[in-house]
C-alpha cells in the first residue's frame, strides 16, 4: 500500500473506525492517525467512531471527540483500524456500505480482507506498527505519537509477546524520539488497574482449574459475579495474562459470561498450541499465542468444548 498521505488526496470526509471493545491498539491506532490528520491535513472532516472507549485511555489526544454511535453519512473514505473481520465492526458498521472507499490496516493473521484495500502485516506487533509505517515519520507530532506508543504498548505486553521484534522497537525508538511519557503511558495503559479490576483478578485466579495434565488452567467469572463487584468486560483486561502467568501451563483459558449461557473466550498459549485454530474453529480468530471466541452453553460445555482441539494438539 501506499503511504497513507497519497491515498487521502481527494477525499474530504472520512471515518476512522475500529473494533468491538476496542482495546490499546485500537484506540491508539485509530486516535493516532485522527491526530496526524488534524496535524498534517485540517481540510479533511474526520470522524473516530469507537464502542465505548475505556478511561484509562482518556489521556489520548481526541478522546472526547469519539463518536459512539453511528451516524447516517456517506463518507469518501471509511479507514479500519485493528479490525480483522467484518463481523468484528463496532458501531462503524453501517458506514461500509455507503463509504467511497474502504481500506483496512491491521496486524491479525486472521485477517478476511473484507476492505477494497487490505493492508495486513501478520509479523507486526500491532495495528499501531503498522500505522507508523503508513505515515510521514516527520510528520508525527509528540500526541500522534503518544497514541502509536500506548497500541505498540499494550499489544506488545510492553514488548514481551513474540510479536515484539527489532522492527517495533526501532519504531518504538522513533516514537520516544518524539518525547513521549513512556514511564506513565506504561502504567496507564498496561499497568495500573482499579480495586476492583484487581479483586476481579485475584478472585479468578483463586478459583482457577487446571486441566490436562496441569498444562492447562481455566478461569471463569459469572455475570453474578460480574454485578457484585460491578465490573464490566473491559474490567477483565490482563485476567487471562495472569493466568498464563502459571508455570507448566501451555494454554491459559479465561471465559466470562456476557449473556445468558453466552461467554466471551480469552486464550493465550505459550506457542505448542495454536490458539487462533482453536477459536477459528468457533467462529473467533485471532494470533497463534492469542486468540478469542463467543461461545455458548455452561461453563462446563465450553470448556469441554475447547479442550478437545487443544488436547489433541498438546499430543500432536
Ligand atoms: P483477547 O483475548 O485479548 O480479547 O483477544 C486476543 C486476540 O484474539 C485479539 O487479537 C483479538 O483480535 C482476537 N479475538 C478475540 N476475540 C475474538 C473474536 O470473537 N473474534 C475474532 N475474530 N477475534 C477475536
Ligand atoms: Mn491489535
Amino acid at each position: 500500500m501506499k503511504k497513507i498521505d497519497e491515498i487521502l488526496n481527494g477525499v474530504s470526509c472520512m471515518a476512522i473506525a475500529g473494533h468491538v471493545r476496542p482495546d490499546g491498539d485500537c484506540i491508539g491506532s485509530c486516535l493516532g492517525l485522527y491526530q496526524y490528520l488534524r496535524d498534517n491535513r485540517p481540510e479533511i472532516q474526520a470522524d473516530v467512531y469507537l464502542e465505548d472507549p475505556r478511561p484509562e485511555f482518556s489521556y489520548l489526544p481526541g478522546f472526547s471527540e469519539v463518536k459512539t454511535s453511528c451516524e447516517e453519512k456517506e463518507y469518501d473514505l471509511v479507514v479500519l483500524l485493528d479490525v480483522s473481520s467484518e463481523e468484528r465492526i463496532g458501531v462503524a458498521a453501517p458506514l461500509l456500505a455507503k463509504a467511497g472507499k474502504t481500506i483496512c490496516i491491521d496486524h491479525h493473521v486472521t485477517n478476511t480482507e473484507y476492505c477494497e484495500i487490505n493492508h495486513v502485516e501478520p509479523d507486526a506487533s500491532s495495528a499501531c506498527e503498522v500505522l507508523f509505517g503508513l505515515l510521514e515519520e516527520e510528520k508525527i507530532s509528540e500526541p500522534c505519537a503518544e497514541a502509536l506508543y500506548t497500541g505498540i504498548v499494550t499489544d506488545s505486553g510492553v514488548f514481551q509477546y513474540s510479536s515484539t521484534s527489532p522492527h517495533t522497537m526501532r519504531v518504538a525508538a522513533a516514537l520516544m524520539e518524539k518525547g513521549v511519557p513512556f514511564t506513565r503511558i506504561i502504567e496507564d495503559a498496561f499497568f495500573k488497574k482499579t480495586y476492583v479490576q484487581n479483586q476481579i483478578m485475584g478472585r479468578t485466579i483463586m478459583e482457577s482449574i487446571m486441566l490436562l495434565d496441569q498444562r492447562c488452567i481455566v478461569g471463569y467469572v459469572r455475570k453474578k459475579d460480574m454485578d457484585f463487584y460491578g465490573v464490566t468486560p473491559k474490567d477483565m483486561d490482563g485476567i487471562v495474562n495472569q493466568l498464563q502467568n502459571t508455570r507448566g501451563v501451555e494454554v491459559a483459558i479465561f471465559l466470562y459470561e456476557i449473556g445468558v449461557q453466552e461467554y466471551k473466550v480469552s486464550m493465550r498459549s505459550n506457542g505448542k498450541v495454536d490458539v487462533a485454530r482453536v477459536a477459528s474453529y468457533f467462529g473467533g480468530g485471532g494470533h497463534v499465542k492469542a486468540a478469542g471466541c463467543t461461545m455458548q452453553g455452561s461453563v462446563f460445555d465450553v470448556v469441554n468444548s475447547l479442550t478437545l482441539d487443544i488436547e489433541r494438539q498438546l499430543q500432536e
